[in-house]
């Protein structure tokens, strides 16, 4: 039996998308092989990774001026990568630092260049995003790097930075459930275990005017990966065939622009059953700056959430524990979560408050 998977990351994948894969896992489109055994180079499997890749510039909007690259080692080596690639002798980058995510960031940022916290929101227990008046960009800097939705604390950037400084987002926990102002960026990130496929990868937008040759090993460089059309080396082959019948779905959905009302919807339906418990849920952030892909909630009492927890997973409800480091519950509502999970979700909080 499915269950309701609730998990942070990696995600629920849509049924369909799972059946198929089911379906074609000994015999790919007549190879008599899985997409995991045929070449990388053949043209059965080039057809899937093209087709991955033009989707992903479809689903997000991303205008032409950006290279699309399927690179391995998720959104963490994204973290070197970007200061590796932008950063030339001398310059210097700005981060927001809202989350454990973006501390990350900067922390690994730090051994490759000259880099700064532009904002920290480390005293205030990390349960708001800056507002754009907050965040201190220094002159001359080559980027400003924002975590757009901070996956343990659940909070998420409504309002971007108001700077001249070009961005670099790391989207991994809302991937394609947002439209973005492409013109702000240089380059946008993600993992796809979060909201689009399985572990493996991350994909990397990236703006053809911000690729450098640097003198770096090949894997390292932007500009290797796109000028092999992220085929320098084997690819995550699964990942990206899986990635590709998920983007195709989330197309048919609308993109970015319909993902993005499909998730308020479900983060609307958890967050209304929150406020309107008479505290007894609670939701630990300010309310503006609530994530829709990371429902972080209280119990009264740590006994109370640990029961709660338990009687969740009878239900056939996984993955609501909060992250380790921060405890409590969390609810993810990434793009494959049904809407009738949420509901169901939603019923059993009712009938756990009044002690059914
Ligand atoms: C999960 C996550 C990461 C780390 O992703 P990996 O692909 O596991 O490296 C980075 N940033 C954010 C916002 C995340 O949610």
């Amino acid at each position: 039996m499915r269950v309701h998977n609730f998990g942070a990351g990696p995600c629920t994948l849509p049924l369909p998308v799972l059946e198929e894969a089911q379906r074609e896992l000994l015999d790919f489109a007549g190879t008599g092989m899985s997409v995991m055994e045929i070449s990388h180079r053949s043209p059965e499997y080039q057809a899937v990774h093209e087709e991955a890749i033009a989707l992903a510039r479809k689903v997000s909007g991303a205008p032409d001026d950006f290279e699309v690259l399927l690179v391995q080692g998720g959104a963490t080596l994204q973290f070197a990568m970007v200061p590796l690639n932008l950063l030339g002798k001398g310059d210097q980058a700005g981060y927001v630092v809202a989350g454990a995510w973006g501390s990350k960031a900067l922390g690994d940022a730090a051994h490759h260049g000259k880099v700064y916290a532009a904002w920290d929101g480390a005293g205030s227990n990390y349960i708001r995003m800056p507002t754009p008046g907050e965040i201190d960009v220094r002159p001359g800097s080559r980027y400003l790097h924002v975590t757009t939705n901070e996956t343990m604390g659940g909070i998420r950037m409504v309002d971007w930075p108001g700077t001249d400084v070009p961005l670099v987002a790391d989207v991994s926990s809302e991937y394609f459930a947002r439209p973005l102002p492409w013109d702000r960026f240089d380059v946008v990130y993600g993992g796809v275990q979060k909201n689009l496929a399985p572990s493996g990868m991350a994909v990397v937008f990236v703006r053809r005017t911000a690729l450098a040759q640097r003198d770096l090993a090949s894997y390292l460089r932007y500009d290797v990966h796109a000028a092999h059309r992220s085929l320098y080396n084997t690819p995550p082959m699964f990942s990206v065939y899986l990635m590709g019948m998920v983007l195709r779905m989330l197309d048919d959905l609308g993109g970015a622009a319909g993902l993005e009302r499909i998730s308020a919807g479900k983060a609307d339906l958890l967050y209304g059953a929150i406020d309107e418990s008479g505290g007894y849920y609670r939701s630990p952030v300010d309310e503006a700056c609530r994530s829709r892909m990371n429902v972080v909630f209280r119990l009264p009492t740590e006994d109370a959430e640990t029961r709660f927890l338990r009687g969740a997973r009878e239900q056939g409800m996984v993955g609501l524990e909060g992250h380790r480091s921060v405890g409590g519950c969390r609810a993810s509502l990434y793009a494959a979560l049904p809407y009738q999970s949420v509901e169901a979700l939603v019923e059993y909080m009712g009938a756990f408050s009044k002690g059914c």
